[in-house]
C-alpha cells in the first residue's frame, strides 16, 4: 500500500499541490484524472523524488520514503532520456544496469505486442513509437509502485489503442499503478479506481465499476458535475 498523507507542494506563491491524500492499493491500477496545470505532474515528480514535497509524507508499506526505498518506484517523466543513437536493447541493457528489478524478458515481450524490435535506433522512432518503447522500459521493472505522467499526451489514436493494450498487458499484480491524464474519459477502461485533481486539490472519486453502476455518466460529465459551481 502506497500512503500519500498531506502533501502540499507551492512554487513562489503559486499552490501546485494543496493537501493531497491518497490510499494507492497493490495490484490496482488507479487513474489522477484533471485537466493541465491542476498539480499531477507535481505529485508524480514527488513520488519519484525529483521534487520535495513542502509538507506531508509518503509511506510504502508502512515505511516513509526515503533513498533505500525510491528503488521500488518506477517512474517516467519524459521518453527523450535515452541518448537517439542508441538501439532499443542498448537503452534496455543500460536501464537494466541502474535498476535490479528490470524484468528483460517481459520487456520483450511487451516490445513484440506493439511491433517495435530491440534493434531499432531510438533516434529514428516517431512520437508514438516511443512513447512505447518508454513505457515498456518503466512498466517491464517489478517496482511497487509504478508512476505514468500523461501515457497518451500527443500520440495518434492508433497509438493510444496499443499504449493501453501495453499497460493492461504489462501491469503486475504486485505492483500498483498510477497514471496520470488530462484525457478524462481515455484510460477509463484501464483503471480500477479514480481520482480528480483540480487547481492542486485532490479528491477521491472511487472504484471504476461502482462509477459505472451507479451514476451512468462518463468520466468527463462526472467530473463537470462534481466540479460545477
Ligand atoms: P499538470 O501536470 O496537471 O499539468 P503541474 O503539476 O505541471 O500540472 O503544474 C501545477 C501548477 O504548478 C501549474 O500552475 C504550473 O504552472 C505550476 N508549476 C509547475 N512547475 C512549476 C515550476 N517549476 N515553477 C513554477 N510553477 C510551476
Amino acid at each position: 500500500m502506497i500512503d500519500i498523507q498531506g502533501v502540499s507542494k507551492s512554487y513562489q506563491r503559486k499552490t501546485a499541490l494543496n493537501n493531497a491524500t491518497m490510499k494507492l492499493e497493490q495490484g490496482k491500477i488507479v487513474g489522477l484524472l484533471g485537466p493541465n496545470g491542476s498539480g499531477k505532474t507535481t505529485l508524480l515528480r514527488i513520488l519519484v523524488s525529483e521534487l520535495r514535497a513542502d509538507s506531508g509524507s509518503v509511506s510504502i508499506d508502512g515505511e516513509k520514503l526515503s533513498p533505500a526505498l525510491k528503488a521500488h518506484i518506477s517512474g517516467l517523466t519524459t521518453s527523450d532520456f535515452m541518448p537517439a543513437g542508441m538501439t532499443i536493447q542498448e537503452a534496455a541493457d543500460t536501464y537494466e544496469s541502474f535498476f535490479n528489478d528490470f524484468d528483460m524478458e517481459r520487456f520483450h515481450q511487451l516490445l513484440k505486442e506493439v511491433d517495435l524490435s530491440p534493434d531499432m535506433k531510438i533516434g529514428s522512432l516517431s512520437k508514438g513509437m516511443k512513447s512505447k518503447y518508454a513505457l515498456a522500459l518503466a512498466i517491464s521493472r517489478k517496482a511497487k509502485l509504478i508512476v505514468l505522467d500523461e501515457p497518451l499526451d500527443g500520440v495518434d489514436p492508433v497509438a493510444r489503442e496499443e499504449i493501453l493494450r501495453l499497460i493492461s498487458s504489462g501491469f503486475s499484480q504486485d505492483s500498483t499503478l498510477l497514471v496520470t491524464s488530462h484525457l478524462i474519459n481515455e484510460l477509463e477502461r484501464l483503471l480500477d479506481e479514480v481520482y480528480f485533481i483540480r487547481d492542486g486539490e485532490i479528491r477521491y472519486i472511487g472504484d471504476v465499476e461502482t462509477i459505472r453502476a451507479e451514476k451512468k455518466m462518463s468520466l468527463d460529465e462526472l467530473y463537470r458535475e462534481v466540479y460545477r459551481r
